[in-house]
């Protein structure tokens, strides 16, 4: 339990974190806020994470003498990337609470598996992936459905914002991008006219308790996120209704403990389609900082130690606004910092920096929140927010 400081003030309840990246910070800073110490394991001398908690173990995530030291001192332990080693969470779990269980991260970390998950899911839902094929071998890239293209090859591991992906027209081109790929297992997805992109964040208990936000509403630029949207301004309610019930069978269906946030596509035949899943906060999540009773790493503490999930609800209409290194250069090329102050001068801005030292292109540097009354207003702050941004 939270502050379960004995009376001796040997011991406080502590929660382990694997990866020491910018969601581990935000849900050490939330774990704290409850009471608890935090030991964060990442293999860099400096992450954002491991620079807030308690204590920091360097090591690899498979290193055992790590692994060991985590469980000593951890209570409870949870990871903040998809792509931690399944059988790091395995090892944890012979020892300490783990949330979420190797086997949905497992399943979190291989698209070919996830879809599979999904089409499962599907026959209660309602809500199918996209049509595809898995390529593993030269016999499976032969037999591709040409119904699938134009469409998208992805790896079937370690792919993010939109790494790991090649569009491709024709069979020589998908036969080439395979090559580029160096032949790893990967999925051909076909090109889906997408009207938006939505995500349903949840968590559910070890109890079974589910409890979920509204429908969040992200647009990319650049395979990256760029900016969430809740309410979802363009999307009918049954459709929210629909991607909030699917979500949920989804998580029921893994026996899932922890957050989870899953992606969809509403396409312009007005089609909703389940693309994929992190077993973790995510960052289409990030308004429920400030727009929310309770926020998504909150939610991840409290699944993760057995506290009560709590019933949610969003004060404030928000939007959230991804800050990537790229507006750390000005325009000859030279670092500055963005005009934070005329930034937060605007109403209802709430800034959110991930501590690391290094801007570069791409890299995800923080967030800026912002709420308001109603969601013109917050767009309408948004707008003149990125406006100063340039
Ligand atoms: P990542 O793991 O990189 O987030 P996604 O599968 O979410 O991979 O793909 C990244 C982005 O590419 C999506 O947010 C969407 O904009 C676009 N995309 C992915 N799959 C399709 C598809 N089948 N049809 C159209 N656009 C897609
Ligand atoms: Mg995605």
């Amino acid at each position: 339990l939270p502050g379960a400081t004995t009376p001796g003030g040997s011991r406080q309840a502590t929660l382990g974190v694997l990866g020491g990246g910018q969601l581990g910070r935000m849900f050490v800073h939330a774990a704290q806020a409850l009471g608890y110490r935090c030991v964060v394991l990442d293999p860099d001398a400096i992450s954002p994470a491991g620079a807030v908690a308690e204590q920091h173990v360097r090591a690899d995530y498979l290193d055992s003498f790590g692994l060991a030291q985590l469980a000593r001192d951890c209570d409870a332990i949870t990871t903040e990337f998809e792509n931690v080693p399944a059988v790091a969470l395995e090892t944890l779990a012979g020892m300490r609470t783990v949330a979420p269980a190797a086997a949905a991260v497992a399943v979190c970390q291989d698209r070919a598996v996830e879809k599979a998950h999904f089409e499962a899911a599907g026959a209660q839902s309602g809500v199918y992936p996209a049509p595809h094929a898995v390529i593993t071998n030269d016999i499976e890239l032969a037999a591709v459905d040409p119904a699938l293209l134009p469409g998208i090859l992805k790896t079937s591991r370690m792919g993010y914002d939109g790494k790991g992906q090649v569009r491709v027209n024709t069979q020589a081109e998908l036969a080439a991008a395979w090559d580029g790929l160096k032949r790893v297992p990967c999925v051909l997805e076909q090109l889906l006219p997408l009207k938006r992109e939505l995500s349903v964040l949840l968590a559910r208990g070890a109890d079974g308790q589910i409890v979920s936000y509204p429908v969040q509403q992200n647009l990319h630029r650049g395979g990256i996120l760029a900016v969430t949207q809740v309410p979802a301004p363009d999307v009918p309610v049954a459709v929210q209704q629909q991607a909030v019930a699917a979500a949920r069978q989804v998580a029921e269906a893994l026996a899932y403990v922890g957050v989870l946030c899953i992606e969809f596509f509403w396409l312009a035949d007005g089609r909703l389609v389940v693309n994929e899943m992190a077993p973790r906060p995510h960052n289409s999540g990030h308004w429920t900082m400030n727009g929310c009773n309770a926020s998504q790493f909150e939610l991840q503490v409290r699944a993760l130690a057995g506290l009560p999930l709590p019933e949610l609800r969003q004060h404030s209409p928000s939007v959230m606004l991804n800050l990537l290194g790229d507006l750390w250069f000005s325009a000859d090329g030279g670092p500055t910092p963005p005009p934070w102050d005329r930034v937060l001068a605007l109403p209802g801005t709430h800034l959110h920096l991930y501590g690391k030292a290094e801007a570069r292109h791409g890299r995800k540097m923080g967030h800026l929140n912002i709420t308001a009354d109603t969601a013109e207003a917050a767009r309408d702050v948004a707008r003149q927010a990125a406006a100063i941004l340039g």
